[in-house]
């Protein structure tokens, strides 16, 4: 198949969808995208901003376009998450810059890992998080660095580009695609063709909203592709033949919504196009009036499944796709890949918890070490889609004496539930949306959890956001933590969340409740915790999981 192109005129109608015709921008994301394309910042930043420093930056490409190359302005220190509304841009951030390096598939060497943890440490003031979707993420980053530090990711074969803004971001896939044996198949190869041939394409650098895509033929389905804009998901169809079903329109935030299976059989050497077609009917009818509305979720609403595969099929492939089966249900109750798992080659993987994330540049350089010294081949790492890692490649004879190694800088193979289902977005520590504090707050919750709940060793995520954008997927967590500004019992305003319960993926996903009443302040979660916690405990039937 060649590249997808549109192939019909439809009506028109309102909401920006420029197949429909709508080509003028409708608001200010809209005309700062068509002012200037995204990916042109990168030349601005090394012949123009590196050299005139943070004051220097138009203001276009300050607050819009250097996303598209993985920087955003970070938050200011010091200000409440109450300020957050009311502060206008510029007093709401510094001079520095977060920044994300993408690891598509969150592959990495052990030469990688050292050049990012080296960054962290010369550029970043030795912070980084490990994120949810396989990111590494800096603070602290002046714009005059920005060169040196591509620079260097290059030499690893990474990339800041298109690691944020309109464009398709990071590629999600299993961390232990190609080294387990039981996987459905190993989507490695169509994921990095993918990534080599459209990252940075100008053809979709103007995409309505974030494009979110995951290929895996993971068993326990690690990349989430519930909760993706787009996925292609292991399956074997009738002929034993291994491929992906299509999955699209999945998407958190505000107006949570679940991905539809499109119901084809996409054949590995077809999952390049198939994935372009998608990203072209996002582009192409995808909403631009409203950001709010513009995720792929919304149009998949309105059109369904069914329409989505015929304007696929008819305008975009000019071919039918066959059907195809669903995928099996995750295998396993967690998707985090900790712990050891056996790889097929007769060696382990061993995959450990930060703490939700959060870790030193000079950290990662020691673990970029110890997996050269424990692992087989040089050192393989990778990062999941739980903020976690994981070392490749330890023969048996090794792997206490690795376990052993991590837990001296307190990474954890065998972590507590707590410890081990506990993720925390950036929070108001350095993100310019954030309501309340979180990355803190997360790890003081699950060692307290620990202390108070030691025996408790049942699968538990625990999510804490710092506003209702839910990067840390507060909806999808058995307990979900949404910051927000709540009155404590003196009645002052104060860091708190509203809290959503028993939300979970897989067979049956849903999205958890959000309880009337359950709005809570940051110093009573523990609390919180324990009383649902103890409260399960007591009245649980034989055999049922908390996490169900
Ligand atoms: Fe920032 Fe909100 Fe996302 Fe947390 S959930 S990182 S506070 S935008």
């Amino acid at each position: 198949m060649s590249t997808p192109t549109r192939s019909s005129n439809r009506p028109v109608r309102g909401q920006g969808q420029w197949a429909l015709g709508y080509r003028e921008p409708l608001n200010p994301n809209e005309r700062m995208k068509k002012d200037s394309d995204g990916l042109d910042v990168r030349q601005r930043i090394l012949d123009i901003y590196a050299h005139t420093g943070f004051d220097g930056i138009d203001p276009g490409d300050l607050r819009g376009r250097m996303r598209w190359m993985g920087l955003y302005t970070q938050r200011a220190q010091g200000i409440p998450g109450g300020k957050t509304a009311v502060l206008e841009a510029e007093e709401l951030e510094d001079s520095y810059f977060m920044m994300r390096a993408r690891i598509d598939g969150g592959q990495l060497t052990s030469e990688a890992l050292r050049v990012l943890g080296g960054i962290s440490t010369e550029f970043g003031r030795d912070v980084a998080d490990v994120t949810d979707r396989q990111n590494v993420q800096y603070h602290w980053i002046r714009i005059e660095d920005v060169p040196e530090i591509w620079r260097r990711l290059e030499s690893v074969g990474l990339s800041t580009m298109e690691a944020c803004g309109d464009v398709p971001r990071v590629m999600l896939g299993c961390p232990l695609a190609g080294i387990l044996e039981d996987e459905v198949l190993d989507a490695s190869d169509v994921l990095a063709q993918t990534v080599a041939k459209y990252l940075g394409d100008p053809q979709f650098s103007n995409l309505p909203r974030k494009w979110k895509t995951s290929m895996s033929g993971c068993v326990d389905h690690c990349t989430e592709p519930e909760i993706d804009d787009v996925s292609f998901v292991g399956v074997v169809n009738a002929e034993g033949e291994a491929g992906y079903d299509l999955w699209v329109g999945g998407g958190l935030s505000t107006n949570p919504m679940f991905a539809k299976r499109i119901g084809v059989f996409v054949r590995p050497d077809q999952v390049s196009d198939v994935w372009a077609g998608c990203t072209a009917i996002f582009r192409d009818y995808g909403y631009r009036r409203s950001r709010n509305h513009a995720r792929i979720k919304f149009l998949m609403a309105d059109w369904g499944p069914e329409k989505f595969r015929q304007v696929l099929q008819d305008e975009y492939l000019h071919a039918a796709l066959p059907d195809g089966p669903a995928p099996a249900p995750a295998q396993h109750d967690q998707r985090d890949h900790v712990g050891v798992s056996k790889q097929k080659d007769g060696n382990n993987a061993l995959g450990f918890a930060l703490r939700t994330g959060r870790i030193s540049g000079s950290l990662l350089t020691r673990i970029a070490d110890l997996a050269e010294e424990y692992g087989t081949q040089g050192g393989r790492i990778r990062t999941t889609t739980q903020q976690k890692l994981v070392i490749l490649d330890v023969p048996d004879a090794r792997v206490e004496d690795l376990v052993d190694a991590l837990a001296e800088h307190d990474l954890l193979v065998r972590p507590s539930a707590f410890r081990r289902g506990t993720m925390a977005c950036t929070g108001l520590e350095f993100c310019k949306l954030a309501i309340v504090e979180t990355k803190q707050h997360a790890q003081e919750l699950y060692a307290e959890l620990e202390r108070r709940l030691p025996d408790f060793d049942e699968p538990i995520g625990i999510n804490v956001n710092g506003c209702p954008n839910s990067c840390a997927r507060f909806q999808t967590a058995d307990i979900g933590f949404k910051g927000m500004i709540v009155r404590n019992a003196e009645g002052e305003s104060v860091e708190g969340f509203q809290v959503h319960l028993g939300g979970h993926l897989g067979v049956d996903a849903s999205f958890g409740r959000k309880f009337r009443g359950h709005k809570i302040t940051k110093d009573e979660t523990a609390d919180y915790c324990e009383r649902v916690l103890r409260g399960y405990l007591d009245r649980r039937e034989p055999g049922e999981r908390f996490a169900a």
